[in-house]
């Protein structure tokens, strides 16, 4: 495995790849979560690049860019077993100028739910998700589903911009609990990882409903809701169409239904595709 943070040595590696390239980015601090996404990408081909690079762009004022869960060693480890070519791991500096042309993200998808509550994080994050894959060169790049809008803007954005590359949707991997994994995670204390499991529980009580026939998103959110009293605080209960319009009655086939909610010191978030 070749482990770089520069961008012409990365070029170099990359000129002795022969055949298809997946691409994983992630910030580190890896989990089952991201090591599932690593695998798919292994076998699906010939190459395997993955990017470590805890973005400053998309972190807000006051959140925990300095504190972010940082574990480099175990995560070349992870990686060298799980057979990536080339590990990218650039410095800011490596990243970005001072005075940058920047994309903006849609006015409509990026401004609602993750969007409304942290302005400006969806514009960093596709400023740094084009970067690495520009610089990847992936015919695949790979992204789970646990961050839906994210998903959806980066494909919007490949789309906009003719990007020559396939983004691949991921399922959610949750621990035993049905906890969705999150490098975040290690900030719950004690009893807040009980707690904590209100979210996919709340997911769980709302595919129980659609499955009865529940149909009507008022309904639904309500007894989500209910469920979520264990949380600190609730930020957001939506249930929008893959575009991101709110919905007033569910679609099979058409529907996320997303929560996010604060357990102790991590904000959580977590959704169901339906
Ligand atoms: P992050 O390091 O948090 O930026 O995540 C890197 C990639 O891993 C993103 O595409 C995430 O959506 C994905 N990811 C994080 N947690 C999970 C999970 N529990 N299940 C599936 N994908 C995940």
């Amino acid at each position: 495995m070749i482990i770089t943070g520069n961008i012409e040595a990365l070029q170099e590696a990359k000129k002795t790849l022969r055949g298809t390239i997946g691409f994983v980015p992630t910030m580190g601090a890896l989990h089952q979560g991201h090591l599932s996404l690593i695998q798919q990408a292994r076998k699906e081909n010939d190459h395997l690049i993955v990017s470590i690079f805890v973005n400053p762009t998309q972190f807000l004022e006051g959140e925990d860019l300095n504190a972010y869960p940082r574990k480099e060693a175990a995560d070349i480890k992870i990686c060298k077993l799980a057979g990536v070519d080339i590990l990218f791991m650039p410095a800011v500096e490596t990243m970005y100028e001072k005075d940058e042309l920047c994309i903006g993200a849609p006015a409509l998808r990026a401004y609602v739910l993750e969007g409304e509550k942290r302005p400006g994080h969806f514009d960093g994050m596709l400023q740094v998700v084009m970067k690495l894959l520009n610089l990847s060169s992936a015919n695949r790049a790979y992204f789970g589903k646990k961050d839906a809008q994210q998903l959806v803007l980066i494909s919007q954005m490949v789309k906009n911009y003719f990007m020559d590359v396939q983004i691949i949707p991921c399922d959610i991997i949750r621990d035993e609990n049905g906890l969705a994994l999150s490098s975040r995670n290690v900030y719950l204390q004690g009893e807040e990882k009980q707690r904590a499991l209100s979210l996919a529980r709340s997911l769980k009580r709302a595919t129980k409903l659609v499955m009865a026939g529940e149909e009507n998103v008022e309904v639904i959110r309500k007894e989500m809701l209910r469920v979520l009293e264990e949380t600190d605080e609730v930020e957001y209960v939506a249930i929008v169409d893959r575009e991101f319009n709110a919905l007033e009655r569910v679609e099979i086939g058409n529907t996320i239904i997303l929560v996010a909610a604060w357990v102790g010191k991590p904000r959580l978030i977590d959704n169901l595709w339906i």
